[in-house]
């Protein structure tokens, strides 16, 4: 029988026990994994094991694909209506209100995360995200075309059946969510397949879905590794969409399997080296305090963090002072003590690989002004780092770190900044920081990213698009547009009184 994790939490901003089933969510039942095997699941702020998951594997998947499909074409897709499938989406959303704390609770702990924003941004967003698609469950629809009087012609908005979800490990509750919320609003069904580094809130999830009463069947959760289980999805010829997110080189690999299998569509949104550029005339106390958040939230381990920022030279001395000195004021610690701004990375090979970026950087002659090293005792902790003195060719200015890791350059006139922003194969992000309206829509309008944030750091609505240009993917999620990624096309041609 799949067991149960339970954590008691003593803390002072939770205090509370939290339960979440071990096994896979295949067809409205938990169960073992076919081979039974499982996966530790690490607290990131002291490197301790605090349970197991189930691991699944491409058996597994194979069912939970089965059972998607079946519940597709007996008890989901267009046969439900709308207003229904909106209802059991407000549905959800409530029982995630219900629980807020405590979903935040096993986020926090399991991503290495302060309960504080895992609770008013993660859950949050998540619950905000189904609202607004159980909005859109009875709103999206099609057109009746004009075309000759001897004919009549519309479209349908139909789903694609059932599709793949597969997320990584920095906001793995919200990025599920980004993805789940659309495709039940447009009539899919659902195989997940969630990161093997923070499998627990994905499983919560589960059990609110269940909660809900959806179908059986409509949506389905395989925790498992992504060269097993992911790549089974992938390669599923049953699954007709893959909604990935990702890094860039595991992106290119899932739509090279989709290409070589059943040419299933696929959605990438991917890694990032975004550009903030912040002009002379800019709000300095508040674009220190922005570029800062932009930068370190979730120990940087955010697609979207400005790692590249390029000031005026007017103000540069005294915005790197002024940056440097936020960096080493961040209180980093355990995400439910009060005073934490900083959690740990991720897991013991986040912490290497970030850690080889910063000795990279010093060892190419980059000039370290805040951080630089692993803070001493348990967990995996990086100090807030900030490099100056850099040049375009370096590995911390050209891969992404995905770590608290940035760098500073000095530029002196708007098409430099530009030009230098453009520098990358990501195209994911980017922020501009002025006080003149004009520049701050030229420079917006001259970069080549899908998201560009004037004045502001990463703060996201679930009814405006976010995506990458260039290698940070393709497709949007939220907004309007996310329905397309769950939709296709149906054209209808009926004859009024055409005689062959
Ligand atoms: P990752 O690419 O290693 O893994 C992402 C997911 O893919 C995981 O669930 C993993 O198990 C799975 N996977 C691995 N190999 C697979 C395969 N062969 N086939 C199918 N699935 C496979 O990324 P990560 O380390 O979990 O997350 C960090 C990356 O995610 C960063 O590059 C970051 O920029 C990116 N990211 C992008 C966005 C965005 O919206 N653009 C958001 C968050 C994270």
């Amino acid at each position: 029988m799949p067991g149960t994790w339970t954590h008691e939490f003593k803390t002072d901003l939770f205090k509370g026990s939290a339960q979440v089933n071990t096994g896979l969510f295949i067809n409205g039942k938990w169960v073992d994994p076919v081979d039974g095997e499982t996966i530790d699941v690490y607290n990131p702020a002291d490197g301790s094991v605090i349970g197991k998951v189930s691991c699944g594997s491409a058996k597994d998947i194979d069912l939970a694909v089965n059972a998607a499909k079946a519940a597709y074409k007996s008890s989901w897709g267009l046969k439900v209506p709308g207003f229904e499938r909106g209802r059991l989406l407000y549905k959800l959303a409530e029982l995630l209100e219900k629980n807020a704390d405590s979903l935040a609770a096993i986020e926090a702990l399991d991503a290495g995360k302060s309960f504080q924003h895992a609770r008013h941004m993660d859950v949050q967003d998540a619950i905000n995200n189904l609202r607004y698609y159980a909005g859109w469950a009875d709103k999206t629809h099609g057109q009746t075309i004009e075309t000759t009087e001897a004919k009549f012609a519309y479209t349908r908005h139909e789903p694609i059946g059932v599709v793949g979800l597969i997320v990584p490990w920095n906001f793995p509750l919200m990025i599920a969510v980004w993805k789940i919320a659309p495709a039940l609003a447009t009539g899919n069904t659902i195989v997940l397949k969630q990161s093997e580094v923070t499998p627990l809130s994905a499983l919560k999830l589960a059990e609110f879905i269940k909660e809900a009463g959806f179908p059986d069947g409509v949506f389905n959760v395989v925790t498992g590794f992504g060269q097993t289980a992911g790549q089974a999805l992938t390669e599923h010829p049953l699954v007709g969409k893959v909604s990935f997110t990702g890094s860039t080189l595991i992106g290119r690999k899932v739509m090279e399997t989709a290409a070589k299998t059943n040419l299933k569509r696929v959605t990438l949104e991917l890694g990032g080296k975004s550009p903030t550029i912040v002009f002379d005339d800019a709000d300095l106390e508040q674009s220190v305090k922005w570029v800062c958040a932009a930068l370190f939230h979730h120990s940087g381990q955010m697609c979207a963090a400005g790692t590249r920022i390029f000031v005026q030279e007017g103000i540069y001395d005294t915005f790197l002072r002024a940056l440097a000195g936020a960096a080493a004021s961040i209180q980093q610690g355990d995400g439910f003590a009060k005073s934490t701004q900083q959690g740990p990375v991720v897991s013991q090979v986040q912490l290497e690989r970030v850690l080889s970026y910063i000795e990279s950087g010093k060892q190419e002659g980059a000039t370290l002004v805040a951080g630089g090293a692993r803070r001493p005792g348990a967990g995996y902790f990086v100090q807030p780092t900030i490099f100056a003195d850099v040049k375009p060719d370096m590995k911390i200015v050209r891969e992404e770190i995905f770590g608290p890791v940035g760098v500073v350059v000095k530029f002196k006139t708007e098409e430099e900044a530009i030009e230098a922003a453009n520098d990358t194969e990501y195209g994911l992000s980017s922020y501009v920081y002025t006080q003149n309206v004009s520049r701050a829509i030229r420079v917006s309008n001259a970069i080549e990213a899908g998201t560009c944030f004037v004045n502001v750091g990463s703060v996201l609505c679930p009814q405006v698009p976010f995506g990458g240009y260039k290698q940070s993917g393709h497709g949007k999620e939220m907004g309007e547009y996310a329905l397309e990624a769950f939709t296709q096309v149906k054209a209808v041609h009926i004859n009024l009184g055409m005689n062959l």
